[in-house]
């Protein structure tokens, strides 16, 4: 069997598990939570990281930073993850969905602008398979407007947008460790700040409320409740198996890429016939390989394919279902039309890439595609 995704370990993860239990401290805010979050700050030159249980929670607690209140409007696409949404819809947002570009699941940036009312308060650009958004235009949207954006980096470990690492360039940024992902701690995210106002508070929120980072660094001399929060940091445990995992990046990224890169060059024949799209790959973005996907021509398409390919063993699978149709907000969207996200929803399929995924696998995958598409 060939599974979509398989979790790759380093070799180091339970070397440094062992190391933080026999430490003694296994709760948050350790040596290995300073080290990722270190990592992140000198690699990317993101000012200010702290690391979550999960970018779900990173999300909530940029939702909690800007303050979000009953009837605040947030613009986001409507192809994204569920949290991406529900992060704001907690705090009592309403969700303004935008359409994808046409050539690629990722926020239109130049639908935006008509999209922006005096509720709005922040832009949540996706970097869609790792790819970047068109954050020039959105970051002059919030500049002109006062909005913030929030950038959900998720998938976007690693890449560049015109040079600038993405999570770096938005007022806040999340990632995710979720065991899908290019660098992985079974579950885990971590936010990143970008914007200094948001520092203090954040250390605040993520410590439950209270201000224990400070009292730690011996700022303070006792710590006590002094704003809203919640248990946002992951212990010591989940923070080592990533260290693991942020060590060995550089490797990591070099597998994918090169499985990617000989997914890239041998499927490239298979759009001849105008049935189907490789990925797109805007030249302002680099790719780190996150997902490879194609975008079939329509629904029936892409049924066959994933039903021919599971009949060899291998797991394609597709991708969101756009969430201004989901049964949890179609009542609550304005009904505006959202034809590329619904494209995305119902075309799109992505195909195994892992660490682990070997040649001869790789292979038997190209050959089962390009059969699909050229000789079906
Ligand atoms: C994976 C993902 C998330 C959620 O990440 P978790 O760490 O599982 O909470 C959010 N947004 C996007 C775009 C994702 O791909």
């Amino acid at each position: 069997m060939i599974p979509f995704n398989k979790p790759y370990l380093t070799g180091k993860e339970t070397e440094y598990i062992t190391k933080a239990v026999a430490s003694g401290k296994i709760s948050g805010n350790g040596i290995y939570t300073k080290k990722c979050q270190e990592f992140f700050e000198k690699t990317w030159g993101i000012k200010k990281t702290l690391l979550t249980t999960s970018c779900t929670d990173a999300l909530e607690m940029a939702a909690l930073l800007i303050d979000i209140k009953e009837g605040d409007e947030v613009i986001m696409p409507s192809y994204t993850f569920v949290s991406t949404a529900n992060a704001f819809v907690l705090r009592g947002a309403t969700i303004i969905f935008a359409d994808s570009q046409e050539n690629h699941p990722n926020i239109d940036a130049d639908k935006i602008e008509k999209l922006i009312t005096s509720k709005t308060k922040v832009i949540v650009p996706v970097h869609y398979s790792g790819i970047a958004c068109d954050m020039d235009k959105i970051m002059e949207l919030a500049d002109r407007f006062n909005l913030f954006v929030v950038e959900d980096a998720a998938q976007a470990i690693d890449s560049y947008y015109k040079g600038r690492p993405l999570g770096s360039i938005g007022h806040l940024a999340t990632f995710s460790f979720h065991e899908t992902k290019n660098v992985i701690s079974g579950e885990g995210g971590l936010l990143a700040i970008n914007d200094e106002q948001f520092i203090d508070r954040a250390e605040i929120i993520w410590e439950k409320g209270t201000n224990r980072s400070a009292f730690f660094r011996g700022e303070i001399d006792k710590y006590g409740w002094v704003d809203i929060g919640s248990s946002f940091l992951p212990s010591e445990i989940v923070a080592a198996f990533l260290w693991a995992q942020l060590e060995h990046l550089e490797d990591i990224q070099k597998r994918r890429m090169y499985i990617w890169n000989k997914y890239y060059n041998a499927l490239k024949v298979i759009n001849k016939k105008g049935e189907v799209d490789l990925p797109c790959m805007p030249n302002y973005s680099t790719n780190n390989a996150h997902m490879f996907y194609l975008v079939c021509k329509n629904k029936q398409h892409r049924l066959a394919l994933i039903s021919l390919l599971k009949k060899e063993n291998i797991m394609a699978v597709f991708h969101y279902l756009s969430l201004h149709k989901s049964q949890f907000y179609i009542d609550k969207h304005d009904g505006r039309e959202l034809s590329y996200s619904d494209n995305y929803s119902d075309c799109l399929v992505r195909l195994p890439l892992y660490y682990e995924l070997e040649e001869e696998e790789l292979n038997k995958v190209i050959q089962l595609v390009k059969f699909y598409f050229l000789e079906c």
